[in-house]
């Protein structure tokens, strides 16, 4: 299976009728492109950040941000590499910052809130991205928006950036695109106001369920209730792909759930254009959407998405698109 498997990696990611798709990968260090490269990724649809600020006493500078930036890049050769500014705080802590123990971590003080309140931390982020973006086709996104308010001083304060760096005769790359993650439920339900402003959108599944369903991601006693094919969560994502699609925009997924087998009918019946996923998961991804047929899935979709429960979902995927029970 693994050996057959292999023949995709040179293969285009395509539907069985025809329908293209990207089939990214997530990626946590540089070091990991290799393993994007090994399995025929079509890029990077989220490299997390966080490890340049983790498991060390101070801030990285802006030339070790540089640095592994600008390796990325480089390593990736021109394909779309997505890179989200810096989502600390919840369950990833930094112990130098020093910040107050909190009840709600989860609904607390992190990622693009954190950013915007210490800007230069965010300041010396993007500075280290902007300077890269030279080396590679980059893609800028920002982690857990919830206001529009916040995605447009996040831009502005980019963009600012960007000024400041053209105006001291430093290159820039002037095709970056810049997007945000769709995690949080009042984004979903608003992506259509973002869609305008946005050149694209990623929905991060594995903080979208856990929010929507009220439900925290690594509480095992509750895990019952982590449910990616509830309704809601469908019901979220399609408004996602429909008001990014609406406006002229790609939509991507980079949680999990871009590479589950039962949702990936669903996901490219539904229109997404970008599944980003473990590396190990490419391939395997690819073989499957490959034996797809998109026009056949569009005639179930409206059945799936008036399905009551997670488990109905399921067994009808699994029933019509997967050959299983
Ligand atoms: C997500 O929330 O789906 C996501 C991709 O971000 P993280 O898992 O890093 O929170
Ligand atoms: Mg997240």
């Amino acid at each position: 299976d693994s050996k057959l498997l292999k023949n995709y990696i040179t293969l285009p990611s395509i539907s069985a009728d025809g329908h293209i798709v990207e089939i990214a990968g997530n990626i946590g260090n540089p070091k990991d492109v290799d393993a994007i490269i090994a399995n025929g990724g079509d890029g990077i649809g989220l490299f997390r950040t966080e490890f340049l600020f983790m498991d060390r006493v101070e801030l990285p500078t802006e030339e070790e941000q540089f640095d592994a930036y600008k390796t990325v890049l480089s390593k990736m050769d021109g394909k779309p590499t997505v890179v989200r500014t810096l989502d600390i705080g919840g369950d990833k802590e930094l112990p130098y910052l020093k910040l107050p123990a909190e009840i709600n971590p989860f609904l607390g003080y992190r990622a693009i809130r954190l950013c915007l309140d210490q800007q230069n931390i965010f300041r010396t982020q993007l500075r280290a991205l902007l300077r890269a973006s030279m080396y590679g086709n980059l893609k800028i996104m920002f982690p857990m928006i919830a206001t529009l308010d916040e995605f447009r001083r996040a831009k502005a304060i980019l963009l600012e950036e960007k000024q400041k760096l053209l105006d001291g005769g430093a290159l820039v790359n002037d095709q970056i695109e810049i997007g945000m993650m769709v995690e949080i439920p009042s984004a979903a339900v608003i992506a259509d106001l973002f869609a305008q402003e946005a050149d694209f959108l990623s929905i991060g599944t594995n903080d979208l369920i856990q929010y929507t369903l009220a439900a925290d991601r690594m509480n095992e006693k509750i895990s019952y209730l982590y449910q990616p094919y509830h309704p809601a969560v469908l019901r979220l994502i399609k408004m996602v792909i429909d008001a990014a699609h609406n406006h002229g925009k790609w939509v991507g997924m980079c949680g999990e759930m871009a590479g589950d087998e039962v949702a990936i009918p669903i996901l490219l019946a539904l229109g997404l254009d970008e599944f980003s996923m473990s590396p190990l998961s490419i391939l395997k991804t690819r073989g499957q959407i490959a034996k797809l047929n998109k026009d056949q899935l569009n005639d179930h979709l409206e059945h799936i998405l008036q399905l009551k429960t997670s488990i109905e979902v399921e067994h009808y995927v699994k029933k019509y698109f997967l050959n299983l029970k």
